[in-house]
């Protein structure tokens, strides 16, 4: 049977399971093939009652109590009872399965698999699947696959296709090229999936997993390789590093530049020269002054009479840009204009910029609308990319491409720090800078861990100190008005209570629900010192500049991410002068997370570290479902990520001198394609 056929083909898939496999997403053998128990039943590996902890368990024992009753709330069913072995007794709950009240023999012996957790007050086993015990001995099937249900399909349907293909899977041909690893062996692809769907200890399925991972490892970097040998083949305009222009340049900047930024302004400048575009990734942490680093590479494309355009992902942000670009760079004669919602009389603005009028474009997606066009775009820079999707970047870069015929040069930039045991697998084909240093004069950002109870001790009396000098505060809170939401997250209410504590002090509120007009009014005002105390959501997250607020306080700092704790903190201590950040955290002892914020304000250690906590699946979480769509790595798997990287490199150079080696693999070419669309910006 071949891996391309369609699910149809595998026997006991008629037109109804295939339309609910279909809905899945599961179409061909290939799909049913890679489609991967969610879990096994182990039943070899039983708990003792009297050694239960909570989790996942899987008990033998004896069943009674039995007995169901009904919530007020209308057909809903709880059905209770006792679990006993020779050890100790637990309780046992299904909700909505009454039937479960008299489908058991309380003399028999039964297996039961489930979660034992901490429910409605109490420990107990919740809606377990249960089997005779005397069934599965006889069957000896002591390890068993348990798939998730899709589009209805359950797990027992799962398992009983993948029976019918059993035969099948001596013959599913090798899908790798020769990497140096075990994991090309002839047929090391062949035993993976049958040691991932017929698993019979945890050693198989980590075996199978290992080489399934390492597999969809090399197709996504070998897929970004590629693209890179893709984008090396695009023409795009030079631009000429003109040194003494650009010294000029920076001894008018009103600060002198830290190393990082000379640096990665060298290699963007660098970049530019180059008749092939640029795909270069700028990594700073908040505060690290990216903004300025942007401003010299556009700076010389525009000395190069080419036009520039700056996308940014809200409106405050592209405001804020084009301000502090234009200050910087109207002395030299450039024209910066912004484009966005807002703008106003935008066919104006439109038709200047497509008369090549406007040097320098700063906007939103506004800037991606088919009917913003240049006359000649030569630069894309694109501030905080990872809240644009690809097809916007896509699209930005078509447009250039249709009317000049050359691919633009393209910056991203980011204050997410990836740590770099990840950086291949995530952004294989981008050149990296990165500002690993802050402006000089910039003092770390004091942290530190309160409770609301000490408010009035603690907290108050450094809003004081702080409005005393003139300075201004952040409050941040979670939700934005809500009924029976506490004043703890609610922005509308905090900024009551603190109107009540601070009768005299200008207060405001910002949330993302106001409009962008409203938004931007409330921002300018904070900003330009109207407003002293500003309570708000997290819409001030991204790269908002207001150097003269220095003290932030997080309402239910617990509630955040560590990467996005460090983003709010930075929105202080943009300034010369001290800066302050409160974590409020009302349990008596706060996490791990809040401690690592404590004691440092460096945020590629704290990538690092969060990285460790969680794991990068919730980090990276949307990134690697939604950009990457790993299925079976996690970004975890650094090791892996290492052999796969120098596999796919080495792979990769091999097909580029010659392209009809590739053509051998045509299973792994199809696959890269579907990646390379993900992946690919030109
Ligand atoms: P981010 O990297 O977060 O985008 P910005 O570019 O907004 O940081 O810069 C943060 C602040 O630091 C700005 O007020 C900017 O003018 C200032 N800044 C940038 N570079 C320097 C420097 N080398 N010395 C002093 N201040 C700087
Ligand atoms: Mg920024």
């Amino acid at each position: 049977m071949k891996l391309e056929a369609p699910i149809s083909e595998v026997r006991g898939v008629g037109p109804k399971t295939e339309a609910a496999l279909e809905k899945a997403g599961l179409k061909t053998v290939k799909d049913l093939l890679y489609y991967l128990p969610r879990t096994y039943d182990n039943f070899e590996e039983i708990t003792k009652l009297s050694n239960i902890k909570p989790g996942k368990v899987v008990i033998k024992g004896k069943i009674s109590d039995l007995h169901t009753t009904r919530t007020r709330r209308r057909n809903f069913t709880v059905t209770e009872g006792v679990i006993r072995d020779n050890t100790d007794a637990i309780r046992v709950v299904w909700f909505n399965q009454p039937y479960r009240a008299t489908s058991f023999d309380e003399k028999k012996e039964y297996y039961f698999t489930g979660n034992y957790d901490f429910n409605r007050g109490r420990y107990q086993l919740t809606s377990p699947k249960a089997e005779l015990a005397s069934d599965v001995e006889k069957s000896r099937a002591t390890f068993r696959p348990v798939y998730s249900v899709r589009s209805g399909f359950k797990s027992e349907g799962f398992h009983k296709l993948i029976e019918n293909l059993r035969p099948e899977f001596a013959f599913i041909p090798d899908l790798l090229p020769e990497t140096g690893t075990a994991f090309s062996k002839p047929g090391a692809r062949a035993d993976a999936l049958f040691k991932a769907h017929f698993a019979e200890n945890s050693a198989e399925i980590k075996e199978a997993r290992n080489y399934l991972a390492f597999e969809e490892l090399f197709e996504l970097i070998l897929a970004s390789q590629l693209n890179k040998q893709e984008n090396q083949k695009l023409r795009s305009a030079k631009i000429p590093f003109v040194a003494d222009d650009i010294k000029n340049l920076v001894k008018n900047l009103p600060f002198p530049l830290t190393n990082a930024q000379r640096l990665a302004a060298f290699q963007i400048l660098k970049d530019l020269e180059k008749p092939t575009p640029m795909n270069r990734l700028l990594q700073g942490d908040v505060g690290s002054g990216k903004t300025v680093v942007a401003a010299i590479s556009a700076f010389s494309a525009i000395r190069a009479k080419k036009q520039v355009a700056l996308l940014a992902p809200t409106a405050i942000l592209a405001t804020q840009h084009a301000e502090s670009l234009r200050e910087l760079l109207q002395p030299f004669g450039i024209k910066t204009e912004l484009l966005i919602g807002s703008t106003k009389q935008k066919t104006d603005l439109k038709t200047r910029i497509k008369n090549g009028e406007v040097d320098l474009v700063i906007g939103t997606h506004a800037l991606l609308t088919d009917d913003t066009e240049f006359r000649d775009l030569a630069f894309v820079i694109i501030d905080e990319q990872h809240r644009f999707g690809v097809s916007q970047r896509q699209k930005l870069l078509e447009k250039t491409v249709k009317t000049t015929g050359l691919a633009p040069h393209l910056l991203m930039m980011t204050a997410t720090p990836i740590p770099r045991s990840l950086q291949l697998a995530v952004f294989g084909d981008l050149d990296v800078s990165i500002l690993n240093e802050m402006p000089r004069g910039r003092q770390p950002v004091k942290t530190t861990i309160i409770k609301e109870l000490n408010f009035k001790d603690e907290l108050y009396p450094k809003i004081r100190e702080y409005l005393g000098r003139n300075e201004q505060v952040y409050f941040i809170c979670k939700k934005i008005d809500e009924k029976g939401v506490s004043e703890a997250v609610s922005v509308k209410k905090q900024a009551e209570k603190l109107k009540k504590v601070f009768p005299n002090v200008k207060i405001a509120c910002l949330h993302g629900k106001m409009k962008p007009d409203e938004k931007d009014a409330i921002m300018t005002d904070f900003a330009n010192n109207k407003t002293k105390i500003l309570v708000s959501t997290t819409v001030v997250e991204v790269g908002v500049n207001v150097p003269n607020a220095n003290l932030m306080v997080i309402m239910n700092a617990e509630g955040y991410g560590l990467a996005q704790l460090h983003q709010l903190r930075g929105r202080v201590g943009r300034g010369k002068s001290k800066a302050e950040c409160f974590l409020v955290a009302n349990a008596d002892e706060p996490s791990r997370r809040l401690k690592e914020l404590e004691k440092s304000t460096d945020g590629f250690y704290l990538a690092e570290a969060d990285l460790k906590l969680r794991g990068p699946g919730e980090i990276y979480g949307s990134l690697q479902h939604g950009a990457l769509n790993l299925q079976f790595a996690t970004l975890m798997d650094t090791k892996l990520i290492a052999a796969a990287s120098t596999a796919a490199k080495n792979c990769a150079i091999k097909f580029a001198k010659n392209p009809e080696t590739f053509d051998l693999f045509p299973e792994l070419k199809q696959g890269i394609k579907q990646y390379q669309q993900l992946t690919t910006l030109n």
